[in-house]
């Protein structure tokens, strides 16, 4: 098998040296480092997008678009995994009141990692990754878990826990979204993350983030 020849140390060996990788990406805002560093170094990238967590439609349509945008730019093949975003409610169910990086993160991952790491095992890719641990608002070690956890379902499949924001990967994520002039996301994605930093917003009195809540107002157990 080829290998990469990786001198990037932003961006990790693949397990067995591989040189595709399907990566997972929450956003073009997360990826876009990442995304070049892995091009730059002859790694063949399919991008993965399955997010059934952001809400309302028109901020996953936004962010979604931005993503494909972004890929297409760089010629990587882009993979849009739509789901009823009911599926995502009912994973989440119970959880609704946990904070930003509790159990409902963990279920969330969890959700998106299994979902490409199935797509992983049918399509002949032997590594996956995702671009959701290079925010400094996200546990990394949530992140991998629901990761590695997903891979142990699929024999031959391995996931790679790389820490994106190491060598200046974080720097790097900020540089290639002021670049390419990237939407600037007020909130992780989901309603219940929405609400919480509105209501944080509201405590400061500063201007709240107004979206339609029609799917809060829906899936609320509230
Ligand atoms: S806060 Fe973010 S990671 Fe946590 S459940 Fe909501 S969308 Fe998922």
């Amino acid at each position: 098998m080829e290998h990469v020849d990786n001198k990037n140390p932003a961006i990790p060996e693949l397990p067995g040296g591989v040189r595709s990788l399907l990566l997972h990406t929450c956003c073009a805002p997360c990826a876009g480092g990442i995304l070049e560093s892995l091009v730059d170094a002859g790694v063949a990238v399919t991008l993965y997008f399955h997010n059934p967590n952001i809400h309302p439609r028109d901020e996953y349509q936004q962010r979604k678009q931005e993503q494909q945008g972004f890929a297409a730019k760089l010629g990587v093949a882009f993979v849009d995994a739509d789901q009823d975003p009911a599926l995502w409610f009912a994973a989440v169910s119970g959880l609704e009141q946990e904070p930003e990086r509790g159990m409902r993160c963990s279920a969330c991952f969890r959700m998106r990692m299994e979902s490409t790491a199935g797509f992983a095992a049918s399509h002949g890719f032997e590594v996956f990754a995702t671009t959701l641990g290079i925010s400094r608002w996200k546990d990394l070690k949530q992140v991998n878990e629901a990761g590695l956890a997903a891979a142990k379902a699929h024999p031959g499949v391995a996931f790679c826990p790389f820490n994106w924001r190491k060598s200046g990967g974080s720097q790097r994520m900020v540089e290639v979204s002021r670049r390419e002039g990237f939407y600037n996301q007020q909130y992780c994605g989901c309603i219940f993350s929405l609400r919480d930093t509105n209501r944080w917003r509201q405590q400061r009195d500063q201007a709240l983030i107004l979206r339609d809540m029609t799917e809060f107002d829906r899936f609320s157990k509230e």
